[in-house]
């Protein structure tokens, strides 16, 4: 196991390695106690393109919030046939299902912190239990939050963050879906230059950030996976954190 201080060392030493030499370490390493996480959106194909290279069947997982767009399904259906990518989808935890469904439709717009929190991130805060790695594809030139990453971020509970992708730009993800003539997500051609949930996800101009189309006017830049929302909690505190009058 390595310390802190070796941690800050090695992501430093990383700052200057390509993301196929950063998984090849965290798979090397910490296989099968390893995995990914994708949305399988515009952006996701990188990652996912790297994972069906490896030696190894590194497990992927996909957030299945149960308000995504049918052709994010369908997609992250087409990829995992095709590159034979070994990926578990995540479900909220049943204990919420009927407080969501009384509140389906109202709970995105009304509160979609607790939304995100029920739907992403508890739902991989459970999955990552018992893994000691987690890569995730997420860039500093994305959101503010982002770009103040390191490429690998000791966690708490002693979980490894491994965020290989981190000093890659927009331009770089085009450039690697080029060079390896990846399929691109159905709703980028239709404007989603980023695709989360579609309650919370518009078309955005050509020439607007990417990011922007995600919940856009409503000051949230975050579902909660990399930020100290990302955090265990206690059933008693989610409730009282969000106020939630419920048994
Ligand atoms: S992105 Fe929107 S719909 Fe999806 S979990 Fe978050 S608030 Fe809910």
């Amino acid at each position: 196991m390595l310390s802190a201080l070796e941690i800050a060392k090695l992501s430093e030493e990383f700052e200057t390695k390509t993301p196929q030499e950063i998984i090849h370490w965290a798979v090397t390493k910490y296989f099968p106690a390893v995995a990914m996480s994708s949305s399988f959106q515009t952006q996701s194909m990188p990652l996912l393109h790297m994972a069906s290279q490896l030696e190894h069947r590194v497990t992927v997982f996909f957030i299945d919030t149960g308000y995504h767009f049918w052709e994010t399904l369908m997609f992250r259906e087409q990829l995992a046939a095709e590159w034979n990518l070994d990926v578990v989808d995540l479900h909220r935890d049943p204990r919420w299902d009927v407080f969501v469904l009384q509140n389906l439709r109202r709970l995105p717009l009304e509160d979609p912190n607790l939304c995100c929190y029920l739907h992403k991130v508890q739902p991989m805060q459970k999955a990552l239990t018992g893994t000691k790695a987690w890569v995730s594809g997420i860039r500093r030139d994305q959101t503010s939050v982002r770009s103040q990453a390191q490429i690998l971020e000791l966690q708490d509970d002693g979980l490894l963050k491994i965020n290989p992708l981190l000093n890659w730009t927009k331009s770089d993800v085009q450039k690697y879906a080029q060079e390896h003539n990846l399929p691109s997500h159905p709703l980028l051609e239709k404007g989603y230059r980023s695709v989360g949930c579609a309650p919370c996800t518009i078309a955005i101009g050509a020439n607007e950030d990417e990011r922007s189309g995600r919940w856009a006017g409503r000051g949230k830049t975050e579902c909660g996976l990399h930020t100290e929302m990302f955090e265990k909690k206690k059933l008693t505190e989610v409730k009282q954190e969000f106020n939630l009058e419920i048994k």
